[in-house]
């Protein structure tokens, strides 16, 4: 038996999959990225492989993907994390429809055709603004978890985003209004609203939207508020954080059978 793995090196999270022959899924591993990319790469490998309780000595073809891609030289392969992402959602949501990934650092958009493949993407890569890093800025400023400003965003009402563009700007504008006696659920809403303001600034989406990355995986008050603003369908896959992991160790398994295959 061989088992495939992919590994994507975000510049926040570090995640893995680990998948068998049939392209099931057996574990996933995740951590914190840090400094070190390859040294967090071997940590989350060791964390999918626990889950799926494979030996240590098991068979296994990786493929890299993420911002630290190509510092993980134990790799067999890398891909770009455009790819991963489209084969990560194709093959559990098959169908043309556009990928929106809210990540720690950038925000992706890929369109995919009905076939899977990627017909052009979008990345913001200028500024931090709309990111996951936003929201984590603004917590860090408030003294509060983000998961208890997207539990409390539920609650807030109005549809007004953050009036500053910039995560430094943002973060000021949030400590003043709540000095000011502005409701933190409101406040809460209103910074949520922003992530969504910046992403769909980016494009205009198709009918079928699937949202993936960490933002979404855990704030589910993103989803809610996007679908509040398109005419089309939003879907968040089950484990949203980790597609393109799951897209690299599909890649793996491909690469791994088209050899077998030519070597026949
Ligand atoms: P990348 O692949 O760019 O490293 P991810 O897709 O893993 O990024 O998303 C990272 C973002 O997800 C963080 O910046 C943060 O906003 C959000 N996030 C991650 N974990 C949590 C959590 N437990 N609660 C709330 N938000 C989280």
């Amino acid at each position: 038996m061989m088992y495939f793995a992919g590994i994507d090196v975000g510049s926040t999270f570090s995640k893995a999959v680990i998948c068998d022959e049939n392209g099931k899924v057996l574990g996933r591993g995740m951590l914190r990225t840090g400094a070190d990319f390859k040294e967090r790469a071997v940590q989350v490998l060791d964390a999918a492989k626990a889950d799926a309780k494979l030996p240590e000595d098991a068979p296994l073809k990786i493929i890299a993907t993420g911002y630290g891609r190509n510092n993980i030289d134990f790799a067999d392969g890398v891909m770009t994390e455009i790819a991963c992402q489209a084969k990560g959602i194709f093959q559990s949501i098959p169908k043309a429809q556009t990928i929106v990934d809210i990540g720690g650092q950038d925000n992706k958009i890929v369109f995919i055709n009905a076939n899977g493949l990627v017909e052009r993407f979008i990345v913001n890569r200028k500024c931090a603004a709309g990111t996951g890093a936003f929201l984590e800025e603004i917590a860090r400023r408030l003294d509060k978890e983000l998961s208890e400003l997207a539990e409390a965003a539920q609650k807030g009402k109005g549809d007004r985003a953050l009036s500053s563009y910039c995560t430094v700007f943002a973060s000021s504008e949030v400590l003043d209004l709540l000095r000011r006696g502005v409701d933190i659920h409101d406040l809460a809403r209103s910074m949520f609203l922003s992530v969504v303001a910046r992403v769909m600034e980016l494009a205009t989406f198709g009918d079928n939207v699937t949202l993936t990355g960490g933002v979404v995986a855990n704030n589910p008050i993103v989803a809610d508020l996007l679908r509040e603003k398109i005419k089309g369908d939003v879907t968040v896959p089950d484990y949203a954080q980790y597609t393109a992991a799951l897209g690299a160790a599909i890649a793996a398994k491909e690469q791994f059978e088209k050899q077998a295959g030519d070597q026949q």
